[in-house]
C-alpha cells in the first residue's frame, strides 16, 4: 500500500484529541454542561445567550424558507448576504471590499478557521501563533491540520501580551498570527500597539494574520482597532466573523472569513470540500441584520455591559477577585480569595456548593502553563440579567 505522508497527523487520533485506543477525551465544557443539566445549576458556563436575538432577523429566515430559499446557496454564499457583509464592513470598520472576490460565507467562524489554516499550512513544521488562554478550536484545528501551536501568554487582570515575549514567539517558520480580538476567554480587547506589532512581525517574517472577530460588536470600554486598517496588514489578512454573538443566532453557523482575492481563494478552496455550503435561507437573514440601523449594534454592547456589570458586582460580592472585560461575552474572576486552589476542581464542585456552572480557564491553556492559569474562572454574561442575579445570589451563599 502508498505510504501517505503525514496523513496520520490529520487524523483525530494523531491529533492528540482522541486516546490511542479511539476515544474521543471529553471536553470540559461537555462535562460542565452535563453537570448543569444533571444538578440544575444556571449554566455560566457556555456562551451562548438564553433570549432571541432581533424580530426582523428571524422573520428574514421565516421569509426566506416560506420563499423557497431551500436548496444550496451559490458556493461562495448568497451574493446578498456578500453585499451585506461589505457594506457593513464599509460602514463600521472602514474596510473596502469587493464581495465578488473578497468575501465568502462560511459555516460560521469555526468553518471560516478551519479554511483558512488548512490552506495555509503545509507543513510539519509551521508553526501557527496564538495568545493564550485561547479559543479551544485553535489548537485543535493546529493539531488536525498537523502544524505546530506556538503560544504567547496573556495575563491576568489585564491579559495584554509583553511585546518582547510576542516578538520572541513569531519567527521564519511563523504561518500564520491567530488573533481573536475582542479576546474569549479572557475579555481582553488588544492595543492599537499590540496589534502594530502584529502587523509589523507578520511583515518581518512574511507571515499571514487570521483574526477572528466575532465578538467585533460586543467591545464594552473603549474601541477596537481592526486590524485591516493597520498600514501594511490588508494584503496579508483574513478576517473572520460570524453572525453568532453578534445576532443571538449561535445555532445557524453563518459567518464569513474577508480578506485580499488571493488568501480568500485558497481559504474557499478548501471550504468547498468541508461544507460546500450551510445555511439557505439563513444567509439572506443575516444580510438583513447586518443591514440593521446603528443603533441596533450600540444597544448589544449596552446590553451587555449592563450584565457584565451585573456579573462582575455579584462575584466580587461573593468574594471573587474579578477583572473587568473590555468586550467578549467573558468575565474573569479569581477564585483564590475564596480559598480555591485549582479552578478545575473549584468548578467541578461549584453546581453542588452554589448551583452555579463555570469554565476553569485551564480548559483554554496548553498544560505547561497550567500552573499560571491554575485559580481563574470564565462566567458567562449573555444570559437575562435575572438569571446573572440569581447566579450572583448562589455565589454569594455558596458553602
Ligand atoms: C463562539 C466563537 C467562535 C465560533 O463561532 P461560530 O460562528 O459559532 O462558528 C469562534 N471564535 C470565538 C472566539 C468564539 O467565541
Amino acid at each position: 500500500m502508498r505510504e501517505i505522508p503525514g496523513a496520520w497527523r490529520r487524523t483525530a487520533r494523531g491529533a492528540g484529541l482522541m486516546s490511542a485506543d479511539g476515544v474521543a477525551s471529553p471536553t470540559i465544557f461537555a462535562e460542565m454542561s452535563a453537570l448543569a443539566a444533571r444538578s440544575g445549576a444556571i449554566n455560566l458556563g457556555q456562551g451562548f445567550p438564553d433570549e432571541d436575538g432581533p424580530a426582523e432577523v428571524l422573520e428574514a429566515a421565516r421569509q426566506a424558507i416560506s420563499d423557497g430559499m431551500n436548496q444550496y446557496p451559490p458556493g461562495r454564499g448568497h451574493p446578498d448576504l456578500l453585499e451585506a457583509v461589505a457594506e457593513h464592513r464599509a460602514r463600521f470598520d472602514g474596510v473596502a471590499l469587493d464581495p465578488g472576490t473578497e468575501i465568502i460565507a462560511t459555516a460560521g467562524a469555526t468553518e471560516g478557521l478551519a479554511a483558512a489554516l488548512l490552506a495555509l499550512i503545509d507543513s510539519p513544521e509551521d508553526e501557527i501563533v496564538v495568545f493564550e488562554p485561547y479559543y479551544d478550536a485553535y489548537a485543535a484545528l493546529v493539531a488536525l491540520a498537523g502544524a505546530r501551536l506556538v503560544t504567547v501568554p496573556l495575563r491576568w487582570p489585564d491579559f495584554q501580551p509583553d511585546l518582547d515575549e510576542l516578538a520572541a514567539a513569531v519567527g521564519d517558520r511563523t504561518r500564520v498570527i491567530l488573533v481573536n480580538d475582542p479576546h474569549n476567554p479572557t475579555g481582553t480587547v488588544f492595543t492599537r500597539e499590540v496589534l502594530q506589532h502584529v502587523v509589523a512581525l507578520a511583515e518581518r517574517h512574511d507571515a499571514i494574520i487570521v483574526t477572528d472577530e466575532v465578538y467585533e460588536h460586543l467591545v464594552l470600554e473603549g474601541e477596537r482597532t481592526v486590524v485591516q486598517t493597520l498600514p501594511g496588514a490588508r494584503e496579508r489578512t483574513i478576517a473572520i466573523s460570524s453572525a453568532g454573538k453578534t445576532f443571538a443566532t449561535t445555532g445557524w453557523k453563518i459567518g464569513w472569513a474577508t480578506g485580499p482575492a488571493d488568501l480568500i481563494d485558497a481559504a474557499m478552496t478548501v471550504k468547498q470540500y468541508l461544507t460546500y455550503v450551510n445555511g439557505g435561507p439563513f444567509q439572506p437573514a443575516i444580510a438583513a441584520g447586518l443591514r440593521l440601523p446603528d443603533s441596533f449594534f450600540h444597544g448589544i454592547a449596552d446590553t451587555l455591559r449592563r450584565k457584565r456589570d451585573l456579573l462582575g458586582e455579584g462575584l466580587a460580592a461573593a468574594g471573587f477577585a474579578v477583572s473587568t472585560p473590555a468586550g467578549s461575552y467573558f468575565t474573569v474572576a479569581d477564585a483564590a480569595p475564596l480559598g480555591a486552589r485549582d479552578a478545575d476542581d473549584f468548578c467541578r464542585e461549584l453546581p453542588d456548593r452554589a448551583g452555579v456552572v463555570a469554565v476553569p480557564l485551564t480548559a483554554f491553556v496548553t498544560d505547561a502553563r497550567r500552573p499560571d492559569y491554575a485559580t481563574l474562572v470564565r462566567f458567562a454574561a449573555c444570559k437575562r440579567e435575572d438569571v446573572i442575579r440569581d447566579a450572583g445570589g448562589r455565589l454569594a451563599a455558596m458553602i
